[in-house]
């Protein structure tokens, strides 16, 4: 058989980027199932995103993420986006199909998938969501379309958190409502509690997000997006009072493994990519 020694490339575009630790997961994972792709962290400022684009499609990328600043900048770029990534406005993860870039956004997916693998489904439940940011957003948007009952928004900027829950409402059966976040606030009973802001986010990993924790009870489930580090102050809080709580570091393995079948075709590795995320971030 002639030989191949060209690689499969993917990777991520953003700025900053320095500290993306996605790399470490998908080239896990590929060693794990001996495919010869790499993952290439690539600092590229907003004003060279069509270039890059561009090199991408010249360079033949199997596919790329999006970050800061990129993952609504990117759509006019692409050849299509998901339904769900439309609705979101947003995109993570860009992958080839017969020739085309087709945008997808897998970060709220990832959430739901993960929340599912831990005993926590979203069906029928009613959520509070810290947060409507891009990562809000996003798990705002699945967690309506996997079935969740009723959504309440919680967000310092009003119009950010009145537009996710029209969203919301306009597209999806679930119910959702805004709350304003002046001061210390008190979230309403619920069976889920999400901390999709950055608050506790290395490197300040002391600050907490300012919730009444008395609004926290066993029997409520309470996960963060937060992976760094893996148990922050509002996980740990949680869990002290009884609640069942949840790490970011499957959301993002779940987000992961979607993007590596998307590159790649095949089934992720998902306990390679785990075990190398949880190397860098664990405690
Ligand atoms: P973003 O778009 O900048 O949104 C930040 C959100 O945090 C906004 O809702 C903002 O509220 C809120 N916020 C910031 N400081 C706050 C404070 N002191 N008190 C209350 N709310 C505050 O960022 P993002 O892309 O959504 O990322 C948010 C976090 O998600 C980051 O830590 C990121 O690493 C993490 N993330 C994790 C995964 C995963 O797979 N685990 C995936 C994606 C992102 P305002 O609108 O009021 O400013």
């Amino acid at each position: 058989m002639e030989k191949n020694y060209r690689a499969e490339l993917v990777g991520v575009f953003g700025d900053p980027v320095d500290g993306n630790p996605t790399g470490v997961m998908e080239e896990a994972g590929f060693r794990a199932k001996g495919l010869n792709y790499r993952y290439i962290t690539a600092k590229v400022l907003p004003e060279a995103l069509g270039a890059a684009i561009a090199g991408a499609r010249a360079m033949h990328m199997k596919g790329f993420n999006l970050t800061m600043p990129h993952k609504v900048r990117v759509i006019p770029f692409l050849d299509g986006i998901s339904e769900a990534a439309r609705i979101i406005g947003a995109v993570n993860t860009v992958y080839e199909e017969n020739g085309r870039y087709m945008g997808e956004n897998t970060d709220g997916k990832g959430f739901v998938e993960a929340m599912k693998m831990q005993g926590a489904p979203i069906e029928g439940k009613r959520i509070v969501l810290l947060g409507a940011g891009g990562a809000g957003k996003a798990i705002g948007v699945e967690c309506a379309l996997a079935g969740a009952r009723h959504i309440t928004i919680v967000n310092r900027n009003r119009e950010r958190g009145e537009e996710l829950a029209r969203i919301i409402a306009d597209n999806t059966p679930c119910a959702a409502a805004y709350l304003p976040w002046e001061g210390t606030v008190r979230i309403p009973d619920c069976d889920i509690l999400v901390n999709a802001t950055c608050v506790g986010l290395a490197p300040d990993v002391d600050q907490k997000p300012d919730i009444d924790y008395d609004g926290v009870h066993p029997g409520m489930v309470v996960s963060d997006v937060v992976f760094n580090p893996e148990w922050p102050p509002f996980l740990r809080e949680a869990r002290a009072r009884g609640a069942k709580a949840i790490t970011g570091l499957g959301m993002l393995v779940c987000q992961g493994a979607r993007n590596f079948t998307l590159w790649t075709g095949e089934e992720a590795p998902f306990a390679a990519m785990f075990d190398a995320l949880k190397g860098e971030f664990g405690a």
